[in-house]
């Protein structure tokens, strides 16, 4: 069980030296009790404690790496509940199942599909993390075969799925140092499993019926001296699986239950591809360490890695692009100018709808502390003054020869004054940045 803060500071030095950042021990030692600080802050605690301490202050959700080099992906170590008390650490890694049955040519060609799931969105590259290989053949040789192709052709984590010891053992020959994700050991299996993942130094994953079951199985497998686990959640029913996902980050963080205190695994392929990635996104949401899916299309990923972007930013801090002036196309001393917000989300919304619109601009993103238009208009963080300091800072009228500025129309309010600071025309644009494209091609014209 956690220790309380009081319990904590009787192990600590008690001296109030503040080496650990702290204005005192006590101080600290509540810190440490709700996981929002590190014992290896404080130098002069005794080895006594840190044995005493090491367990109550070890994370409540282990963090389990999966792979190796750039491309490692790393789940667990949650601390919060609720998204907003704080924020999500380890974004959900996100899989694609690719089975070993396939013929050589339909192999090939999916893997380098999955390979190549990249996208760009708000400024940001976002692609998958992991290829989960199944054992659908029930083949040992065939299983090993595909590993050792998935090994030698993917930058991405491999989950190596099979319930057989043996088959298992023969792929992890091939390709125990790419450190894949065993899955899985079961209440029948785990004993070689566990040897196995011991053996090579790669995580487990856990299965088992019941949240009691796989909390006895997590026991168990720890004391062989295999501590990177990961729980299997699975079942036909999206409301089961969210059940068991919120019971297990409940009980590790509000009862610091250690045996259910992993990430989790969750896949739901129920064969619509529709619901697949609706359920997916739910437990990103709620509160997946890695989603496996069967989906293999952009259509079907994209959502889903946008949905883990959002989730795992900080929503206490707004994405944000750097405040100055963008130039989309080609712009020229004719091209028109707008402005709008450094949000991110509103920047690229705009940027992406010039860019549609194929009339090369200049935009400028004013400084509003990563705030959408309304939001800095109401807070007073976009008035005239900000505006006529990023023009000048931006030196517009070097770029332009007309004096045209198309504003946002959700702050037309603003024209009259920012003609007055800027000596520009104003041009009040649409509300929405879906209107710019015909805007910039019949109205600015
Ligand atoms: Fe106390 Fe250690 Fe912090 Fe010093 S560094 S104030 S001894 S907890």
């Amino acid at each position: 069980m956690a220790l309380t803060g009081l319990e904590i500071y009787k192990l600590l030095p008690k001296t109030n030296c503040k080496k650990c950042g702290r204005a005192t021990c006590l101080a600290f030692a509540m810190q440490l009790a709700q996981k929002k600080a590190d014992l290896k802050e404080c130098p002069d605690v005794s080895e006594e404690a840190k044995s005493k301490l090491g367990e109550a202050s070890a994370p409540p959700i282990k963090l389990v790496t999966i792979g190796n080099g750039d491309k490692q992906v790393k789940i667990g170590e949650e601390n919060v509940l609720f998204r907003h008390d704080e924020k999500f650490y380890n974004p959900t890694g996100i899989a694609v199942t690719i089975g070993d049955d396939l013929d050589d040519s339909a192999f090939k060609e999916r893997l380098g599909k999955i390979n190549n799931f990249k996208f760009t969105r708000v400024g940001t590259d976002i692609e998958i993390d992991l290829i989960a290989l199944q054992d659908k053949s029930g083949d040992a040789s065939k299983f090993s075969e595909k590993a050792k192709e998935v090994c030698n052709n993917t930058h991405l984590s491999i989950i190596l799925e099979s319930k057989s010891v043996d088959t298992m053992k023969a792929a992890l020959e091939s390709c125990a140092d790419k450190r894949p994700l065993i899955h899985g050991a079961n209440s029948e299996n785990w004993e070689p499993m566990a040897q196995l993942a011991k053996e090579k130094g790669c995580p487990l994953s856990v299965s088992a019926p019941s949240l009691e079951e796989i909390a006895d199985l997590t026991e168990k497998i720890k004391g062989v001296g295999v501590e990177n686990l990961v729980l299997h959640q699975s079942s036909s029913n999206i409301k089961e699986v969210l059940q068991g996902l919120t019971k297990i980050r409940r009980a590790a963080l509000r009862k610091a239950f250690r045996p259910l205190g992993f990430p989790v695994l969750t896949n739901m392929a129920n064969g619509d591809p529709g619901r697949e990635i609706a359920s997916a996104s739910a437990f990103i949401a709620k509160y997946a360490g890695i989603v496996v899916v069967n989906a293999c299309e952009p259509w079907q990923i994209m959502p889903l890695l946008t949905v883990r972007q959002n989730i795992y930013t900080d929503p206490q801090k707004p994405v944000q692009v750097q405040p100055k002036l963008y130039e989309v196309g080609q712009p020229n001393e004719d091209s028109p100018v707008l402005f709008t917000t450094n949000f991110s989300l509103t920047y690229y919304t705009v940027e992406g709808e010039v860019e549609a619109s194929r009339v090369s601009s200049y935009i400028l993103a004013v400084e509003t502390g990563g705030t959408s238009v309304l939001t800095a208009y109401s807070g007073d963080k976009l008035n005239e003054d900000v505006v006529a300091k990023a023009m000048a800072s931006a030196q517009i009228e070097q770029k332009v020869k007309h004096k045209k500025l198309i504003i946002p129309g959700l702050v037309a309010v603003l024209s009259a004054k920012i003609q007055e600071k800027t000596n520009w025309e104003v041009l009040v644009g649409p509300k929405e940045a879906s209107g710019l494209p015909t805007y910039l091609k019949t109205t600015w014209r």
